[in-house]
């Protein structure tokens, strides 16, 4: 079975094709980055109308792509939510479109879903059940996941998401839109005993976050530096405090949420899980101990930690594979921009 993904949740139009036989077949992305950076975040009308003006090339380059028609196409799965809800009506309407020209079913998937699913599209892909850590955008949540549809939500940021931490932290930096992967690398450089920030909720005994007051402390420091004229080694040396200071609090929390629930595996999704410290930290903190508290950590590919097309066609079909009925030939537009993923069933 081939199943088309649709993403358009923000600012990335993803379009992907999977094969519950073959695999991923192709997928095609556009980031609307460079067009929202001048504004210093995503515009949500530009990020509508750019959705639209890329879809259907992009759907032609991903058929091309994996050298199929779209009659060849048996199902459309699209991001439902949440999300943008301009966003998301684009990529709802060009899949019941698309559904309703071809007489395919369509299927909404949940956007978190689609990231939490996405480090099985990897070689080695973890088996149920995991921890899953969710570090995005828009969310930073810790999850017990027993199968498609099975989540059970074990603490979540009470603030900002990690994802809004970075970009937020990177923008007191003067680093640009999104901040998060620029603040990573300028960190690199960054000596690490210069400033110590607060690492929130470290000790709290839940698995809970809480990431605005990391990001005020880095607003403490820049205004002390005096804000204009923080220097470059000045700068990197509160990257690496900044992100040393998320990276501890991210990694105490999976391994106490692993502690928790008795389970070895822990899975890694969303934009945050690209960044390389967290995952230095994780590693070395999995291979540590002994034998009985190691743990094995799982990540998306790069390219599918940010998002994308791939994850949303992927999980489309896992949720086929449970139930063929699960996609209709309803075309009504339907979105959900709000839609927490604990209330998604079991198929
Ligand atoms: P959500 O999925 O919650 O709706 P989103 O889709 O906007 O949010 P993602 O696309 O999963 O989020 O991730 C984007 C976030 O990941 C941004 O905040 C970005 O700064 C961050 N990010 C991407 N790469 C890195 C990196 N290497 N280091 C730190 N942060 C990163
Ligand atoms: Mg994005
Ligand atoms: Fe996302």
């Amino acid at each position: 079975m081939i199943v088309l993904g649709v993403e358009s949740s923000c600012d990335e139009t993803g379009l992907a094709l999977y094969d519950t036989g073959r695999g991923l077949l192709s997928h095609a992305l556009h980031s609307q980055v460079a067009m929202h950076e001048e504004y210093g975040g995503v515009v949500p009308e530009l990020a509508s109308r750019d959705h639209i003006r890329r879809a259907i090339p992009l759907l032609q380059q991903t058929l091309d792509g994996a050298g199929i028609a779209a009659a060849d196409i048996d199902a459309i799965a699209y991001t439902q939510g949440p999300g943008l809800a301009g966003a998301l009506l684009v990529g709802s309407s060009i899949a019941c479109s698309l559904g309703l020209a071809l007489d395919k079913p369509v299927l909404g998937v949940h956007h978190l879903e689609g990231h939490l699913l996405s480090p099985l599209l990897a070689s080695d892909p973890p088996e149920f059940p995991f921890v899953a850590l969710l570090v995005s955008g828009g969310h930073t949540q810790l999850m017990r996941v027993d199968g498609v549809g099975q989540y059970a939500l074990l603490g979540e940021t009470l603030d900002d998401a990690a994802g809004e931490a970075f970009d937020k932290s990177a923008k007191l930096l003067g680093l640009g839109y999104p901040g998060g992967p620029a603040i990573s690398r300028l960190a690199e450089f960054g000596d690490p005993t210069a400033y110590k920030l607060p690492r929130p909720m470290l000790h709290s005994k839940d698995l809970n976050f809480s990431f605005s007051g990391l990001k005020t402390a880095v607003l403490t420091v820049v205004k002390k530096s005096g804000v204009a004229n923080v220097c470059e080694q000045d700068k990197a040396n509160i990257a690496r405090g900044f992100v040393d200071a998320i990276v501890d609090v991210l990694v105490a929390k999976c391994v106490a949420a692993l502690k928790q629930t008795g389970l070895k595996r822990l899975v890694i999704a969303g934009g945050v899980g690209a960044n390389s410290q967290l995952r230095a930290a994780l590693n070395a903190a999995a291979a540590k101990g002994p034998n009985h508290k190691r743990f094995r950590v799982y990540y998306p590919e790069l390219e599918f930690c940010t998002d994308n097309g791939a994850m949303i066609a992927f999980a489309g079909a896992m949720r086929l594979s449970i139930n063929p009925d699960a996609a209709r030939r309803d075309y009504a537009f339907n979105v959900r921009p709000r839609w927490p993923l604990d209330e998604l069933k079991v198929i």
